[in-house]
């Protein structure tokens, strides 16, 4: 995140690459304005928030007109700092590890994966999706810090903790997490857990107990 931006709420910063993936579509398909209402529709997001979000950053829609999209699309460069590329590693590169490799994320985003690690002697030394797979044991030597901030978790949960310590006291500063297991971290790294079985059991859940989606507002 750019640090010249304002502060925004949490919440409001957790929505904005969601508006700036749909803006970038719009603008991409020549569209030049958006009503907060259309927004709405396209991202699930009330359409009140949105307006709340927007007003943070200085994007005052004109009733009858929206919001422009140029504008809009300028300022999510800008505050996500989308010219600057955020470098990633994957540590495991095991069927969902692999997947990502595969992705790797470029299409829509601003970050990418340059490294990956695994233990696994015939993956080591091979390269996915131009990204290129060391030992594990190489991690520390291997990571420089300043290029690579974030780590992406896709290891067996019982490996998850003795490598997030060692990507600790590396100093990164941020690990997605997709094992199920728990992560105990300094407070300086932060940590966001996907959970994909749970994610699925949750929806499974809501979908038998609650099957009409708007019983829930
Ligand atoms: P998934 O679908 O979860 O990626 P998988 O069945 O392909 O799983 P897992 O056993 O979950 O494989 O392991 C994921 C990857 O993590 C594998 O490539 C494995 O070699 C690697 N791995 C296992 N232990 C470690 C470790 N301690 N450090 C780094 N990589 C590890």
């Amino acid at each position: 995140m750019n640090h010249d931006s304002p502060k925004i709420p949490q919440a409001t910063a957790k929505r904005l690459p969601l508006y700036y993936r749909f803006i970038q579509n719009l603008h991409s398909s020549g569209k030049q304005r958006v009503s907060s209402a259309e927004l709405s529709e396209a991202v699930k997001v009330d359409s009140a928030t949105i307006r709340r979000d927007f007003s943070y950053f200085g994007a005052l829609g004109k009733k009858g007109y929206g919001y422009n999209v140029s504008y809009l699309l300028s300022f999510f460069r800008k505050t996500l700092d989308q010219d600057e590329i955020t470098n990633v590693a994957l540590i495991g590169v095991g069927n969902l590890g692999t997947a990502f490799l595969n992705y790797n994320f470029m299409k829509n985003n601003n970050t990418k994966i340059q490294i990956a690690f695994d233990v696994d002697e015939e993956k080591v030394g091979t390269v996915i999706g131009d990204v290129p797979i060391y030992h594990l044991d190489e991690l520390e030597e291997r990571l420089d810090l300043k290029e690579v901030p974030v780590a992406i978790l896709t290891v067996p949960s019982s490996a998850a903790q003795g490598i997030t310590d060692r990507l600790a006291e590396a100093q990164i500063k941020g690990i997605l997490n997709f094992t199920p297991a728990r992560l105990n971290v300094p407070p300086t790294i932060r940590v966001h857990h996907i959970d994909l079985a749970v994610e699925l059991q949750s929806l499974v859940y809501f979908l038998k107990n609650y099957p009409d989606a708007s019983d829930e507002k």
